[in-house]
């Protein structure tokens, strides 16, 4: 007789960042280092305790009216889940269930692999070039499907709209995700191809640019069919996908549209002048367009960086693979006074090698 652990779904699972119970500055996963606007606080504090006796709105219909309004779609084009990991994950089972190979950049998200996986998804990863870019003729072959984030992640780097129009015009076979996780830190959106092709679907977070992270919010926004199918698939593994308390939260998000974008100002301005002082210590990176930078130094390893700052109580991304980011840090955006003593205790370390 066989053993039980034959029919286990065994995956190697996605590693998340780390959540440190000590005060720390946390530049390890990009979040927002500012809260959520004031108004998400009053409508969380104004849920009544007996709504939480009963479920939540399977349908979200509160969250979907308000991002479909933002967005000048119907509700029936917007779908929302916990997180953009939640929605993404629930896109992978529902689009990919082909098998052909699905396309994604070899330097990427990387839940996308661990997602692929676990779904026995057939998949190819294309490799970005010498400064980090996406060739679009590597996705010129039929394919079962494409997800690129835009901006890509860990890279920061983003492409115009057109680059994406271009490869979702040659493939009415699949379904293409761009996963803009960080698209509102000064990209180009591709929401309006959402317009044009009904195969494309734009996913979206609150985690970043709505600093609500801990609230869990992500959507997606597609043709109505497109919508309909993940839908499905969400009813058929789990219909109270999100709290109450959360819900509320989101709706109040979207309707503070003055802090939301005082806040994004703020956070672009504490990168520009990163980037800066980060070239005066010698480090080089690709053009980010997100609240994080991937840099590397002209003479110390990432490594080491890495170690070093932790003791001091800064925390940075470092990713050991693969080989080609290994010399890398991805360090996200803090406030203003976090970043200046980041970049002090990076100099004092720079000097002390
Ligand atoms: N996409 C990308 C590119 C990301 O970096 C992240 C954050 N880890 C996500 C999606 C998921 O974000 P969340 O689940 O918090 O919405």
């Amino acid at each position: 007789m066989t053993k039980w652990t034959n029919n286990v779904r065994t995956v190697v699972p996605y590693t998340p960042g780390e959540q440190p119970k000590t005060k720390v500055i946390k530049l390890n996963t990009n979040e927002n280092p500012y809260p959520p606007s004031p108004l998400v606080g009053k409508a969380i504090s104004s849920v009544a305790m007996d709504t939480l006796r009963k479920y939540p709105d399977p349908n979200c219909s509160n969250l979907t009216a308000a991002i479909a309004k933002y967005h000048g779609f119907d509700t029936e084009n917007v779908f929302v889940g916990v997180g953009s990991d939640d929605v993404l994950a629930m896109s992978f089972l529902t689009f990919f269930n082909s098998t052909q190979p699905v396309f994604f950049p070899d330097i990427t998200y990387s839940f996308y692999d661990v997602w692929a996986d676990l779904f026995r998804i057939p998949y190819e990863t294309k490799a970005l070039d010498s400064q980090f870019k996406i060739n679009p003729a590597d996705y010129d072959k039929e394919c079962g499907g494409i997800v690129i984030p835009n901006p890509n992640a860990p890279t920061g780097i983003a492409e115009p709209v057109s680059f994406f129009e271009d490869i979702i015009s040659k493939h009415p076979e699949c379904v293409v995700i761009i996963d803009e996780a960080y698209v509102d830190f000064g990209s180009q959106s591709c929401v309006d191809l959402v317009r044009k092709y009904d195969n494309v679907l734009v996913v979206r977070t609150f985690s970043k640019s709505r600093s609500m992270a801990g609230n869990r919010i992500g959507y997606a926004l597609g043709s109505k069919e497109l919508i309909k199918y993940l839908s499905d698939c969400k009813f058929s593994f789990n219909s109270y996908t999100m709290d109450a308390i959360t819900l509320a939260a989101g709706v109040a998000s979207i309707e503070d549209d003055e802090y939301f974008n005082e806040k994004l100002k703020a956070v672009i301005k504490t990168r520009e002048w990163t980037k800066q002082a980060l070239t005066e210590l010698g480090f080089t990176f690709p053009d980010s367009k997100s609240n994080f930078i991937f840099a590397k130094h002209e003479s110390v390893e990432a490594s080491y960086l890495f170690q070093e700052l932790k003791k001091k109580g800064i925390y940075v991304r470092y990713f050991s693979k693969p080989q080609r980011i290994s010399n890398y840090l991805r360090i996200s955006i803090g406030t203003d006074d976090e970043m200046q003593k980041f970049i002090n205790e990076l100099r004092e370390i720079i000097k002390g090698v």
